[in-house]
């Protein structure tokens, strides 16, 4: 069989990780919704989002949306503005600020 080299190089097509997608949404600041079956999209007026973005999004729907609905900081809409409330609660570490947010849009 020859030259056979099966290096994992980085494809552009493959999926991101959900690590990888929290911190593409971090740097572009995009924000999250979510509807009342659980899906989670992203709500970007007027911005590009990569298509390799907008794939992992979906592709990790599930547990975006349990990490939002829990308030879980590393879906916090505004890191920088909430730092000041995160706690740790059972766990984990949960923001105060989103868990309000979340009860008012619910
Ligand atoms: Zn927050």
């Amino acid at each position: 069989m020859g030259n056979t080299t099966n290096r994992k190089e980085h494809s552009p097509t493959a999926a991101l990780t959900l690590e990888q997608l929290l911190s593409e949404i971090k740097q572009r600041r995009l924000i999250l919704t979510f509807n009342q079956h659980g899906r989670v999209t992203l709500w970007t007026p007027k911005q590009s989002v990569p298509r390799s973005v907008r794939l992992a999004v979906r592709l990790h729907s599930l547990e975006l949306y349990k990490r939002i609905t829990r308030s879980d900081i590393s879906t916090c809409v505004n890191p920088d503005l909430h730092r000041a409330s995160w706690s740790y609660q059972t766990r984990r570490y949960g923001c105060d600020v989103c868990a309000r947010l979340l009860k008012e849009v619910s």
